[in-house]
């Protein structure tokens, strides 16, 4: 935990287990702040191993039934749910600017882009559809079947607490697993109106759990051993032990790990578009988002003029609380926002140019909020901790390079591989570049190249650990289980004792 103070004045959040409130057993509390204030809203109950444990039981109880029901019936519950989400998205969009502090647009943008993984898990029926194969052998036939697993695990991050677990449980529920999510501590109430809703829409009881928590709540989950697969996004060390331990209690396991994502400038690039695409890249979200450009590469002589035209859209910029109207919102926490704005001082004494310090921003906000200004740091050393470290917040860094050549080797030199851009006129560069580069997910002259619903997202190296991507196709192979069956009704011809390997004649 990384805030320790602890009021009583403010409302108790329950974890949501059996379609309903539950206060579990644990005396642990977590603040949940309003980052535009500073305030605490609410405190957060964290859950016991044993409450943990109950949610799972709950969970696999409700799983048999929930697999046999129609795929009709399934089907036009996730109708309702996405029906009813779309209705009310203003208002999940509010909560997640109370407990997160992005502002409304952003907000609504993170609810459409999971709003497309319900609608692509609405055609579940066609998407688990399996083969069939007629008389591979004389009177035999093949088929496939994909099943759903049972009892399925969620950990996600705070910097997207509807998205997030919106890329998996929508797609585990519709092929029939049941869900156990943990949401992140420090903005969960968008879990348990998910939750909510879902029941409303028709859900059955204990199909959908969330169980609050820190460490002792995941540790629990990822040895529980009626759970059969754990889902994780959040940052690269985490991922890496969720990773170790589930796959080691003989679960399958995706973990998207953390980011740094660098945006290759040619010089032929559209310095106007580049420069648009920066910003809105390196600061929306105040730049908490894995996708984030946080490097800038550019390929010389373009850095000055590109500095320049990046510099006079920061300007327009308004920080503040995210309901009024503002560009970019304040930080996670208040420990988050000091972490991230120490950076300015290493930048100087690692010698970069620090050509928009964030810190004393004008504000329009609380003055006890976790501000902190779009920040734009030039030269930076690829030894520094600024160009190394996942900074997480509103903090561009420019790069200066000579040749493409020289930029692609930068970015394929980093232990992350989440996503990358190039921007350029050159057709043949950039088909180069999709080719060379060592990234899981490539924008060309698009700065944030989150795949749609119906593609899967993920990275490579120590953003992803595992094999298996985030929704679209891959959602779907994860959260299910191929069966193949052979077979042959009887015949009196095919009789006989044979002890050899089966052929097929
Ligand atoms: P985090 O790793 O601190 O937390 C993620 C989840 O893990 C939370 O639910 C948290 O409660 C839990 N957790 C934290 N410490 C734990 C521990 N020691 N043991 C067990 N569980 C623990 O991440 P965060 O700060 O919430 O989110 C930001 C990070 O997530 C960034 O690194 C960002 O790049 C990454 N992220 C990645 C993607 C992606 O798709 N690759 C998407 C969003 C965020």
């Amino acid at each position: 935990m990384t805030d320790t103070v602890v009021t009583t004045a403010v409302p108790l959040l329950a974890h949501w287990v059996d379609g309903a409130p539950f206060a579990g057993s644990s005396t642990r509390t977590s603040p949940v702040y309003n980052p535009a204030t500073g305030l605490v809203t609410k405190n957060l109950a964290l859950a016991t191993a044993a409450d943990l444990d109950a949610a799972v039981a709950v969970a696999q109880a409700a799983f048999p039934l929930w697999r046999d029901t129609s795929q009709a019936r399934r089907q036009s519950i996730m109708y309702n749910f996405r029906e009813l989400l779309n209705a009310r998205k203003g208002d999940l969009a509010d909560i997640l600017t109370a407990e997160h502090g992005k502002v409304t647009a952003d907000a609504l943008g993170e609810i459409i882009r999971g709003l497309e993984v319900v609608e692509f898990a609405l055609g579940m029926p066609h998407l688990s559809k399996g083969d069939y194969s007629e008389n591979v052998s004389t009177g035999v036939d093949v088929y496939t079947l994909r099943q759903p697993l049972g009892v399925v695990g969620i950990i996600s991050p705070f910097n997207f607490p509807a998205m997030v677990p919106l890329w998996y449980f929508p797609i585990a529920i519709a092929a029939g697993n049941t869900v156990v999510l943990k949401p992140s501590e420090k903005d969960p109430s968008a879990a348990n109106w998910l939750a909510e809703l879902f029941t409303e829409a028709g859900l059955p009881a204990g199909v959908f759990n969330v169980v609050h928590g820190d460490k002792e709540a995941v540790d629990a989950l990822l040895v529980n051993p009626d759970v059969q697969a754990i889902s994780f996004v959040g940052s690269t060390p985490i991922a890496r032990y969720i990773y170790e331990t589930a796959a080691k209690a003989g679960k399958r396991v995706q973990a998207l790990g953390g980011a740094k994502n660098h945006m290759l400038v040619l010089p032929d690039a559209d310095l106007d578009l580049t420069a648009d695409a920066a910003v809105n890249a390196g600061f929306g979200s105040a730049g908490e988002r894995c996708m984030a450009i946080s490097v800038i590469v550019a390929v010389e002589p373009v850095a000055d003029e590109l500095i320049n035209k990046i510099t006079e859209r920061m300007k327009g910029l308004k920080v503040g609380d995210g309901t009024r109207g503002c560009d970019m919102g304040p930080l996670i926490t208040k420990v988050h926002r000091d972490k991230v704005a120490s950076y300015i001082d290493v930048a100087t004494a690692d010698g970069a140019t620090v050509v928009v310090d964030g810190r004393g921003i004008e504000v329009d906000g609380a003055a006890d909020g976790f501000w902190l200004g779009p920040t734009l740091f030039d030269n930076v050393s690829v030894d520094s901790a600024v160009y190394i470290d996942e900074i997480f917040g509103p903090v561009l860094s420019i790069v200066r390079v000579a040749t493409y050549t020289e930029g692609l080797d930068l970015i394929n030199a980093s232990p992350y591989g989440n996503g990358t851009a190039i921007f350029t006129n050159d057709g043949g560069a950039a088909r180069r570049f999709q080719n060379e580069v060592q990234v899981g997910m490539v924008g060309i002259n698009v700065p944030i190249p989150v795949p749609v619903a119906y593609h899967s997202f993920g990275g490579w190296k120590n953003s992803l650990f595992g094999d298996a991507k985030a929704y679209g196709p891959a959602g779907v192979n994860f959260f299910t289980r191929e069966k193949a069956v052979t077979s042959r009704w009887l015949d009196p011809s095919h009789g006989g004792i044979n002890l050899g390997f089966p052929q097929n004649e």
